[in-house]
């Protein structure tokens, strides 16, 4: 399977500078990437993306991803997306239990598996992220906290997924231009594969991204990792030739 090159946007754009980024994007994309190519872009420029794709070729390449979705159906419940309102915009992935989510708006990781749950019943693939603190990394907690974060979204989803994506995305590496080393990402992402081999043999497909300060510089390492099956980019997605850069440095 292609690696996943995911870029995360946050809460970043205009409509000028989306176009100038996303013509660049498909500029440079080419013919056929190497690697499988999403943008997950706020919600206001999905339409965007879409009347873009249609002038662009280089953009027929490049999947459209949300940021966040409601753990519900739909309802009274103001300021929410559904996970069905994604599909209709034609979101193939949607980013869940982002750090910035679990930190600033108290996402559990009860409620990040419901969300989970919404996006799979909607045909739409989740990017579940789980990532460790400074504190718990120092508190030699890594792993158990990892273990904990997945194991609620396996608890929840039990083997009737069709596809989902794991982002391991240390806390202390997202948007600190601190990386975590090509190593210390591989033991944690052989710990998130051992457990997800263990839960069904459906999640021997899963893909483990790494996010958290991935660059130009530090891409090719992280990415030739065995473990390792793509990158989820913040900072680094905004400028489309560091973008293209990551992209152009992932394992065939
Ligand atoms: P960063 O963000 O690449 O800017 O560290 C990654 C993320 O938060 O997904």
């Amino acid at each position: 399977m292609n690696q996943l090159i995911a870029a995360n946007w946050k809460m970043n754009g205009s409509l000028e500078s989306n176009r100038a980024l996303l013509t660049a994007l498909a500029q440079g994309l080419g013919a056929k990437p190497q690697a499988d190519v999403a943008v997950c872009i706020p919600a206001p420029y999905w339409a965007q993306f879409r009347a873009l794709s249609e002038q662009l070729d280089g953009l027929h390449h490049v999947a459209l991803g949300a940021q966040d979705v409601s753990a519900h159906a739909s309802g009274a419940y103001t300021g929410e997306l559904a996970a069905s309102m994604l599909r209709d915009w034609g979101c193939r992935y949607v980013i869940v239990g982002h750090s910035e989510r679990r930190q600033y708006h108290g996402e559990t990781d009860e409620l990040v598996a419901q969300k989970v749950s919404q996006a799979l019943a909607c045909g739409i693939t989740p990017i579940v992220c789980v990532g460790e603190t400074l504190a718990q990394r120092e508190a030699g907690q890594t792993f158990d906290v990892v273990r904990r974060q997945l194991a609620a979204v396996v608890h929840a989803v039990g083997p009737c997924t069709s596809e989902m994506v794991l982002a391991y995305e240390p806390v202390w590496a997202i948007g600190t231009g601190k990386t975590a080393t090509a190593e210390q990402a591989q033991e944690v992402h052989a710990v998130l594969r051992a457990q997800l081999k263990a839960a069904t043999e459906q999640f021997r497909r899963v893909r483990i991204l790494y996010g958290g300060s991935m660059n130009a510089a530090n891409a090719t390492d992280l990415l030739a990792q065995p473990d390792v099956d793509g990158g989820l980019v913040g900072g680094a997605s905004l400028k489309a030739a560091d973008f293209l850069s990551i992209i152009g440095a992932s394992r065939r």
